[in-house]
């Protein structure tokens, strides 16, 4: 039996057993090579779940969206290293309890889709190294190492003409798991923290508050770079951002689920150098 048939099978007894409420997966897309969540319900639902190299997305979102684990339930979730990563962190930061969810995990290589063992994410505790591994593409840390190498007047040309293509459509944090506060500052208007309108200062405000926001939370999933109607290459500054926290703090965000929030936990040997 394949990984996908198996999976469908698995998702199909833990429905009808009641042992979950949903199963969060993949189903056909508009063409042939998309794929869209699916939201099993029945076990004749998760008859429709698709599991191949199209499934991308990190599914984590989902979540924590419309206060879907509030009730206690369980829910399963189809989930690649990256997503794992970011559910360690939604775990570590109190917003998802461990027990509430079940795991499809997989991961995808050459373009073809293994299964990752364990259901519960402290059966993924093991994979720490592989969970390193869960980083953007090539292509994004050599561009880092290209902007590196342009000093910071080169830097910041280079972003504030990347930031100028905002429209401010938001679509990047509702695509990325770590963007679940209720009330977003973009969106508190007494007082206006952050110009909602799409000009230079304001776009600035917008992209580096959410950077910072998710300095040592980013699982690298690349959602909001996807989600970005402008292409503007988010994920390269979440991924320079992580880079930083890991030389300061040797912090590897989503490694585990009890791992204290680096920017958000204190330690008596805290150098503090940047205390004058
Ligand atoms: S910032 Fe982007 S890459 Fe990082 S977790 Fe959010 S959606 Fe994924
Ligand atoms: S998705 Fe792109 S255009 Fe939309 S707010 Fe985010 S950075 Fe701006």
């Amino acid at each position: 039996m394949g990984i996908q048939e198996q999976y469908r099978s698995e998702a199909a007894e833990l429905l009808s057993s009641g042992e979950v409420k949903l199963v969060i997966g993949f189903g056909a897309g508009s063409t042939a090579d998309r794929r869209r969540p699916l939201f099993a319900r029945t076990p004749e639902e998760s008859e429709k779940l698709v599991l191949d190299q199209n499934c991308i997305a990190n599914l984590t979102t989902y979540l924590v969206a419309g206060g879907l684990l509030t009730d206690g339930k369980k829910v399963a979730v189809f989930l690649k290293p990256d997503g794992i990563r970011s559910l360690n962190i939604l775990i570590a930061e109190s917003q998802v309890k461990a027990e509430q969810v079940v795991i499809f995990g997989f991961a995808i290589e050459n373009n073809e889709v293994t299964p990752l063992e364990g259901r519960s994410i402290s059966d993924f505790a093991k994979l720490g190294e592989k969970l390193r591994t869960a980083t953007p593409p090539p292509s994004v840390q050599e561009e880092a190492e290209r902007l590196e190498a342009m000093g910071s007047s080169g830097r910041f040309e280079y972003w504030k003409e990347q930031f100028s293509k905002c429209i401010k459509c938001y679509a990047c944090r509702q695509a990325c798991p770590m963007c679940y506060c209720r009330r977003c500052i973009v969106d508190v208007n007494q007082p206006q923290w952050v110009s909602t309108s799409s000009h230079t200062l304001g776009n600035f405000e917008w992209n580096l508050v959410r950077a910072f926001h998710l300095a040592g939370r980013c699982a690298a999933c690349g959602a909001c770079d996807r989600a970005c109607p402008v292409n503007i290459p988010l994920r390269l500054i979440n991924y320079r951002m992580g880079k930083e926290v890991k030389e300061a703090f040797d912090y590897f965000a989503g490694e585990s689920s009890d791992q204290n929030p680096v920017l958000a936990s204190f330690r008596q040997d805290d150098p503090e150098t940047f205390i004058l």
